[in-house]
């Protein structure tokens, strides 16, 4: 059976809404009924990333649809792992003073050595991030670190190790509300988050409420001779965005499956699940559609983050996402 969509008359104030929800407005599509339907589980999350207990509530999603879902509100930095190290400072520095960077769907260890070379890797003389006196230029201030950590590059700091310097703690402070429904709907059509926005809506959550974000957009930060590297559990941050994920490096909350099968490491904004790229023998998943995903009897349809090289977590929502936002507590 079938359900299919009514067509939905929009006003002006509900499109403004769907406007601030970030994941857009999708093609109309149908919703086709699943043998298997793994439901959200709160209880996934790690309880010191929570600000206050997951609450159910019904909530509007990113079609104009109402939905029960989980609110999930969590801090801006995850208690689990450490943030950074993400720029060496000087030529000498090696790997365990800096993240990684990719390129190809190769992941580089980010040295002093790496940067002092961005010129051969990238094939282009004007790379040069490296001082006479063998120190980086790394982003050491706020203001800094504002303009070259932006689509359009301040010219000044072309030729930027780009981070967020430690004295930059405001995001910090910051919540992430996720708003996820309990029970995803595969649909017939899906829906692209790249179009949406500034790039910056996150597509999932990590268990200890971390972002997962869409591609980094790494052609606009190497066209000003500029890198942004992650640190090695894929993370870095935007000043506007806080922290957050743009590969899954296995440095997170995983949750085994009995079946060999790869752990599940999240959710998507639209209630699938977000698994691990490998499962335990090492192999990668198959069938994939464009949205990452795929469907078995075991877990319903679910998305394989790609490969921490492939700068994505998943292709495109398969069913209807939910928000996220960030709250500034008063
Ligand atoms: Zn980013
Ligand atoms: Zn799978």
């Amino acid at each position: 059976m079938i359900h299919r969509f009514k067509p939905r008359l929009l006003t002006l104030s509900l499109m403004l809404g769907l406007l601030s929800f970030g994941s857009g407005c999708g093609p109309r599509g149908e919703t086709i009924p699943q043998k298997v339907v793994q439901a959200v589980n709160p209880d996934h999350f790690v309880e010191e990333s929570l600000v206050e207990p997951i609450r159910k509530e019904m909530r509007t999603l990113s079609d104009g649809s109402q939905a029960e879902c989980y609110v999930i509100t969590t801090k801006a930095v995850p208690p689990d792992h450490p943030l950074g190290p993400w720029a060496p400072k000087h030529v000498t520095d090696g790997e365990d003073k800096g993240g990684i960077w990719i390129k190809d769907g190769h992941v580089y260890n980010v040295s002093g050595e790496f940067v002092a070379h961005l010129d051969e890797l990238y094939d282009d003389p004007e790379w040069n991030l490296v001082r006479e006196d063998g120190s980086i230029k790394v982003t050491d201030t706020e203001e800094a670190f504002n303009l070259a950590a932006r689509p359009n590059v301040d010219p000044r700091y072309e030729n930027y190790a780009v981070e967020c310097p430690p004295d930059v703690v405001e995001w910090k402070s910051y919540h992430n509300v996720y708003v996820i429904p309990v029970s995803p709907v595969y649909r017939s059509v899906t829906t692209d988050f790249h179009r949406v926005g500034d790039g910056h809506s996150p597509v999932g959550v990590a268990f200890n409420g971390v972002k997962y974000d869409p591609p980094a957009p790494i052609h606009m930060i190497i066209k000003a001779h500029t890198i942004a590297p992650f640190d090695h559990s894929g993370g870095h941050v935007n000043p506007h965005a806080g922290y957050h994920y743009h590969a899954a490096t296995g440095k997170t909350k995983e949750i085994e499956q009995s079946d060999g099968h790869s752990p599940l490491i999240g959710y998507a904004l639209d209630g699938f699940g977000i698994y691990a790229h490998l499962d335990t023998v090492g192999k990668e998943p198959e069938g994939l559609d464009e949205c990452s995903g795929h469907y078995d009897d075991v877990r319903g349809y679910h998305y394989h983050a790609g490969a921490a090289g492939d700068n994505q977590i998943i292709g495109a929502f398969r069913g209807i996402a939910g928000s996220a936002e960030i709250v500034k507590p008063k």
